[in-house]
């Protein structure tokens, strides 16, 4: 047999609770794997201080955000900490089809909304990791030390974090927090043991044509 065989993308949904570190670990797994990609999502929250338009977030006004979502331009968005957040398809579907990998960060309601969508591209496609925090004093001390949030949505976060934490069992891999360099190893582990499934591969339309000429010439 050829080993000439195309590989269907993986779409990667990563969920955690703010200050678990999911966000740098699919920065840091994206910037060092030119075969996977990080799909940017859209919001309406404000900028943090030194976030870019368009490399962080799509920062969009609520009106523009509610419009968006109407004519259907999203994978799945949801109201997080009292702001939306959602997922261009325009971010994921492209990448897919390309044989690439899309990681979306996304919490724990449009995860769900994922797993619901009636798509045989993105169905296949789906794998899910819910990065936990060690403990919840890890947990208050990683949120804190960002330095960005005031004391109000600190609250919040932390109050949101053990909701989103109730449902790591929901996800078919979870990673228990370390350092950054176990987290990164951990989630390259799943990563690489994905890509290798063989229900992702397919002969391509070279290895057809080379197969059936070959059989001809018998
Ligand atoms: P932050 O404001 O700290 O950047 O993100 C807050 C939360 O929103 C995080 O838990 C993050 O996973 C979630 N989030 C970011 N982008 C998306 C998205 O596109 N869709 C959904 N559902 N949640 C998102």
């Amino acid at each position: 047999m050829s080993s000439n065989l195309q590989r269907s993308g993986i779409l990667c949904v990563v969920s955690g609770p703010s200050g678990s570190g999911k966000t740098t670990l699919c920065r840091a797994f994206t910037a060092a794997d030119e075969n996977a990609f990080y799909a940017t999502s859209a919001t309406t929250r404000s900028p943090r201080e030194g976030e870019k338009d368009g490399d962080d977030y799509f920062f969009l006004t609520r009106d523009d955000f509610e419009k968006r979502a109407t004519r259907g331009e999203f994978l799945e968005y949801a109201e997080v900490h009292g702001n939306l957040y959602g997922t261009l398809k325009s971010e994921v579907i492209e990448h897919i089809r390309a044989g690439r990998d899309v990681l979306m960060d996304i919490d724990v309601q449009g995860a769900d909304l994922v797993r619901g969508v009636n798509d045989t591209i993105i169905q296949n496609a789906l794998i899910d990791i819910f990065i936990l925090p060690p403990n919840d004093e890890e947990l208050a001390n990683r949120l804190d030390s960002r330095g960005t949030e005031t004391r109000e949505q600190l609250d919040l976060r932390l109050h949101n974090a053990h909701e989103e934490m109730s449902h790591w069992q929901e996800y078919g891999y979870t990673i228990v927090s370390g350092s950054r360099e176990q987290d990164l190893a951990a989630f390259e582990a799943v990563l690489t043991a994905e890509r290798h499934r063989s229900s992702r591969y397919r002969a391509s339309d070279f290895e057809i044509k080379n197969s059936s000429q070959a059989e001809l010439d018998l």
